[in-house]
């Protein structure tokens, strides 16, 4: 019989778990990752195993020798193993194609559905900018709309889907980076299609957290916000949705034969993964897939839901901290919450958790600019406000917010550490030392430089903020 883990603690440690990092005050404290949502570090099990395959490492689908067939073996393994987590089964007339990310992944099936200027993708104003973007340069779109609590229901999705032309697809997030929130996806799905219309589940968030939703068509999501940080995503969907056409990338290994003037392009997934394919990203991700399966989606339910909840209840609780997003009770929410501190700016409270406290969060708007508008209140005038100054290089009076996000390794102490650190800097104690806010990025840094990462870091001036 396995132990249960203590109550309090993570479910598993994570590389690099207790780091030590250097504060203002001299001393070193354990780095507190509190942004799983952007990128999770990795399970020790994800290491092993791409450690254990190196030695195999060769050429994938190109190479008759025995490391090449055993490198292809790994690949074809990890996309079995990728089906299977999205819940479909082998011969079921579904394929999974490796890709780069969740981002890689919606542009490669926005290129291959062939989508008119003119043809109508439905998509919610609740979307990461990689559920959004792709779409609005291929054709229209139609939004589904969110109340001031930041969500939606399946009735205001129909309307969306009826409200003119049907779309050629409903393009939806499974839960928001942004609040954590999971729109009711299994009713959404079966709405779309007694209309017909195909859906894509945007899984960045959910593949984590919860079983991926087999009823829809499409599924996107992230090796690297699933504790496999090795490059690799995944784009399942219909096989027949990819077996015309050209291919999103076009190169060797996704052909059948060529000539200066003709190209027959094989059949997918090969056709959809020209290039040498990333195995080292797709071992990680296989070994990924089982630890989850080994742990359980009840398992890791029932540690969101804690996690979920007392971070929420405690940040609610401090005078002068605002929640954004709904309070749903914890169980409808993965275990991030996105919070505002009157009267101190979002990329100051960041930079002052991380220089004064030792603790990782983001700030700014998450990728989500139109969500975090919404959910923040902004009218037309302060949204040209911000536009203005955007346009003239001015990042200091960005809108955002900090978002703190929890995963495997993520224990009470440390939503406790994280939740005194905010009542801290929400108190209006001076800050130990004076920061400077570089107006390119809007990001603030001890002005001493005392807790800067050795060679340069940011100064380079990439904005924790952008999206
Ligand atoms: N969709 C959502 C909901 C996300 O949270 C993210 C990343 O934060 C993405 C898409 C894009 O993922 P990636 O950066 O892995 O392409």
């Amino acid at each position: 019989m396995t132990a249960r883990p203590h109550p309090e603690a993570g479910l598993r440690a994570l590389v690099g778990d207790g780091s030590m990092v250097p504060c203002v005050d001299g001393h070193d404290r354990p780095y507190l990752n509190l942004d799983a949502a952007a990128s999770t570090s990795a399970l020790p099990v994800v290491v092993r195993a791409v450690e254990d395959f190196l030695p195999c490492y060769a050429s994938v689908h190109r190479g008759a020798g025995h490391k090449s067939q055993q490198s292809t073996r790994a690949y074809e393994a990890a996309r079995a193993a990728a089906l299977g987590f999205a819940g479909r089964s082998p011969g079921g007339g579904d394929v999974a194609i490796i890709c780069r990310n969740t981002t890689e992944a919606i542009n490669h099936l926005a290129y291959r559905l062939r989508l008119a200027a003119d043809d109508v993708v439905v998509t919610t104003v609740v979307e990461h900018h990689a559920n959004l973007l792709p779409w609005g340069r291929l054709c229209r779109r139609r939004f589904v709309e969110c109340g001031s609590d930041g969500t939606f229901g399946v009735e205001e999705v129909a309307a969306a889907v009826d409200a003119g032309p049907r779309p050629r697809l409903l393009a939806v997030t499974g839960a928001s980076n942004v609040t954590g929130w999971q729109p009711p996806i299994d009713d959404i799905v079966r709405a779309a299609h007694e209309r017909d219309v195909p859906v894509l589940v945007d899984a960045a968030q959910l593949a984590a957290h919860r079983p991926l939703p087999a009823d829809a068509d499409f599924v996107a999501w992230s090796g690297h916000k699933m504790y496999a940080p090795f490059g690799a995503g995944v784009l399942v969907g219909p096989t027949a949705a990819f077996a015309d056409g050209d291919p999103f990338l076009a190169g060797g290994g996704a052909v059948d034969l060529v000539d200066l003037d003709e190209v027959a392009w094989t059949d997918p997934p090969d056709r959809e993964e020209a290039g040498s394919p990333n195995v080292i990203g797709a071992v990680a991700l296989h070994a990924a897939i089982d630890e989850l399966g080994r742990i359980g989606w009840d398992a890791i339910i029932d540690h969101d839901t804690r996690l979920q909840r007392r971070l929420r209840a405690g940040l609610v609780a401090i005078p002068g901290v605002n929640v954004l997003g709904p309070d749903t009770g914890g169980g409808a929410t993965l275990p991030l919450v996105t919070f505002a501190v009157t009267g101190v700016p979002h990329a100051l409270v960041a930079a002052r958790l991380s220089a004064e406290h030792g603790i990782g969060v983001r700030h700014g708007c998450f990728c989500a600019h139109p969500y975090l508008v919404r959910l923040l209140g902004l009218g037309p005038d302060e949204i040209a406000r911000h536009w203005d100054a955007v346009r003239h290089g001015d990042h200091r009076d960005m809108p955002g917010a900090i978002r703190a996000s929890a995963g495997l390794s993520t224990s009470i102490d440390d939503i406790d550490r994280l939740v005194s650190a905010v009542a801290d800097i929400a108190s209006g104690r001076p800050t130990p030392v004076a920061y400077h806010q570089d107006p390119r990025t809007g990001d603030f840094h001890p002005e001493d430089g005392s807790t800067a990462p050795a060679g340069g870091g940011r100064a380079v001036g990439a904005s924790c903020a952008r999206g």
